[in-house]
């Protein structure tokens, strides 16, 4: 491979991994190997610097603006840190600084060292105290406004002292708590959903989601650590402007570090290197900076990062192991997963014997085998993955190859074009039906206490159990003829299932565990529809008009409820007693304009546009940017041009803003 083509395929391959982690929060690769393959192109570009473009990853910072936000653009530029992994490279850091600054005497160069919080980068606007705005970093230049989101943490203070500014703006690091991060993995796991990577891809998530309302059930947190944009600037160093950040009530880490020589931050890179694992959120380094803004100033940045900071990143916790097996394990979908069996070793605190693979594409890449010597890594993540092959031994055995057929229950499996993943298609393949039945009891849908997966497994292996419906005609006595059930639990059990039957609609629709609808979506179809006869009376069209039911949630809804096999069910389980229909009561408001979709255009002169947002959407209503055929209303300010006009010829309705604020108040 020549040097250009070196050179394009890791651009290509970084803008990929680029593009998993900063847009869709699902990374497939160790940050590591990231910044492995970042070094090279570095390096690469170092010497041949004839091929370096604006396009090239090491030009950037971060992501882009996903378009479902609105742009902010930064008053200052949010840059990255320059990191390493290497601590000769901080020390090289330190004589950069010094030939950077060489009036300046080595001891009276003071560093300050911070714990780097594995989270996302956000910036805080204030003006005359009051929050105003939040966003993310993006791009560097400019932002997604998330300030709905953001105001959604309780540690962010929504107004402030304002005696000394009239504007600012902080930044810092919004990071979910370790605890949380369980919590919401096991949670997906339980509900069939994939867990999150790492606690800062759940909290980038939880942050750039459209509706606050979940993002608030997040727990997420944050640490302010600087300053961005200031009217006045009466500060000198960054430890005095962070105690004045402390005093105006902004979450400042306890951690935080003044050095007053080089050598002392080192000690501090040890001393942390075990201490974080014991902290509630993951740190994945330490932050070591010039405490001295006149310094800073002098030192400047490049395009990417200062020249006054470095990143210190400890190593992900790896073990090397031998695959002893690849196995292949089906989900309650169908998903066929392959996971790697593994001569157990300990990594990160507990034991490890299985490791994920992902997917067949993931195993060819990696060229995975049995027999394999293997890195196995533990970053933050609850699975552990394989990172690479180290050797290649003897024993090994030739090339991963899917199963043509279910491990199961023997039918042929399928991969369905521009998927990753092989799934079994037999509705009646019983590993299916034990994650479905998992599932269906799960808490947050028909909440079955004792129907574990131990008795899941007998149930389904004896043949009482092979849908939802014979659930329902158990008897205390065949259940309780199951391996080690006592007597009271299976009583237990039959009083559980019995009380399920009153769970309601929203529960029933999310525990019978169609594709793409999950808790929110069956609530949402729940409100609207109230019974299930009305949902399966609805057609396609309608569906597809609900705000939030795109055409992929619609499609898979109308297909599960037209499947014979699947009415024949809801039947039996209807004859059984079990309630299909919404009793809740909603609020007198909640979800009047449910469904409906605004355009809004021109100027508004009583609510910004924001507001307006606001207000439909804390109804049920839902803001769309483009006019289509789907779009119930336009909302036209003053000089409204081209979507009034298509608008009209669609036949929308129109309304200005006086009839935008009726039908707001009428509800
Ligand atoms: P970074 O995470 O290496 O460091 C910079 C960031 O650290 C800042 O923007 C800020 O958000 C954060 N930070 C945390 N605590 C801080 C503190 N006390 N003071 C200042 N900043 C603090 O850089 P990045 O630009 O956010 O991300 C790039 C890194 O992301 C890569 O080096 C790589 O490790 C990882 N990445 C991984 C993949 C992957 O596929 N695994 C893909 C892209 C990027």
């Amino acid at each position: 491979m020549t040097v250009k083509q070196e050179i394009e395929t890791l651009k290509q391959t970084i803008q990929r991994y680029d593009h998993l982690y900063y847009v869709k929060n699902s990374p497939v690769v160790s940050d590591q190997e990231y910044d492995a393959l970042l070094r090279r192109l570095k390096e690469l570009e170092a010497a041949h610097p004839q091929c370096v473009t604006l396009d090239s990853p090491t030009q950037r910072v971060g992501g882009k603006v996903d378009e479902r936000f609105k742009a902010i653009v930064h008053p200052i530029p949010m840059l990255s840190l320059d990191n390493t992994y290497n601590l000769d490279e901080v020390r090289a850091f330190h004589q950069r600084v010094l030939r950077g600054l060489p009036d300046v005497p080595e001891d009276s160069i003071e560093y300050v060292v911070e714990l780097k919080f594995d989270g996302l980068a956000v910036a805080l606007t204030y003006e005359d105290g009051l929050l105003v705005s939040g966003a993310t970093r993006g791009d560097g230049f400019q932002g997604e406004d998330i300030t709905a989101n953001l105001r959604t943490i309780r540690s962010i203070p929504l107004k402030i002292d304002t005696e000394s500014f009239k504007r600012i703006e902080v930044r810092g690091e919004v990071y979910m708590p370790k605890r949380e991060f369980e919590r919401i993995n096991a949670q997906r796991a339980e509900e069939g959903e994939t867990p999150f990577a790492n606690p800062r891809n759940a909290a980038a998530g939880a942050l750039r989601l459209l509706d606050p309302a979940i993002t608030a059930e997040r727990k997420l947190d944050i640490f302010i650590y600087t300053v961005g944009f200031l009217d006045t600037n009466p500060f000198e160093t960054h430890f005095e402007m962070q105690e004045k950040l402390s005093a105006l009530r902004f979450p400042i880490n306890e951690y935080n570090q003044l050095c007053r020589n080089f050598e002392s931050t080192l000690g501090l890179i040890e001393e942390f290197r075990e201490k974080r694992k014991e902290l509630g959120y993951e740190v994945d380094g330490l932050v070591i900076q010039l405490n001295s803004l006149a310094h800073r100033k002098t030192l400047g940045a490049t395009s990417k990062f200062p020249r006054w900071a470095v990143a210190y990143k400890y190593e992900a916790e790896q073990a090397i192991t031998e695959i002893v097996d690849i196995v292949c394990q089906v989900g309650r979908t169908g998903s066929i997963t392959p996971v790697a069996e593994l001569q157990p070793v300990f990594v990160s605190g507990s034991t490890v014997s299985r490791a994920t693979l992902h997917n067949e594409d993931e195993i060819k890449r990696k060229d995975i085998r049995v027999g394999d010597q293997v890195v196995i890594e533990k970053a933050g993540e609850i699975i552990p993955k394989v990172v690479r092959v180290i050797e290649s031994t003897e024993k090994r055995e030739t090339a991963f190859k899917m199963p043509i057929a279910c491990p199961e229950c023997q039918a042929l499996i399928h991969r369905a074009e521009n998927e990753a993943v092989w799934r079994c298609v037999n509705s009646a393949c019983p590993a299916q039906l034990k994650e479905r039945l998992r599932y269906f009891a799960s808490r947050k849908a028909m909440n079955i206490d004792h129907l574990g997966p131990a008795v899941i497994e007998q149930l389904v292996d004896s043949g009482q159990v092979k849908n939802f419906s014979d659930l329902y005609i158990l008897k205390k006595d065949e259940v309780a003829s199951l391996e080690r059930l006592a007597d009271k639990s299976a009583q237990n059990l039959i009083e559980e299932i019995e009380k399920s039957k009153s769970a309601g609609l929203s529960r029933f629709l999310h525990a019978l565990g169609v594709r793409h609808v999950g808790q929110r979506t069956a609530t949402l179809l729940a409100r609207k529809f109230r019974s299930l006869k009305r949902l399966q009376e609805t057609d396609y069209d309608e569906l597809e008009k609900i705000g939030e039911i795109g055409p992929v949630i619609a499609e898979s809804l109308k297909a599960f409820l037209d499947r014979d096999t699947n009415q024949q069910e809801i039947v039996k389980l209807r004859e059984q007693g079990i309630l299909m229909e919404e009793l809740g009561d909603f609020s007198e408001t909640e979800g009047l304009l449910e469904g409906r979709q605004f355009v809004l255009t021109g100027t508004l002169s009583r609510f910004t546009r924001e507001e307006a947002k606001e207000k439909i959407q804390s109804l049920g209503g839902r803001v769309t940017s483009t006019i289509s055929k789907k779009t119930d209303y336009l909302v036209a300010g003053d000089s409204a041009g081209s979507k009034l006009e298509k608008a009209r010829q669609l036949g929308i309705k129109i309304l200005d803003e006086e009839a935008l604020q009726k039908l707001i108040e009428s509800h």
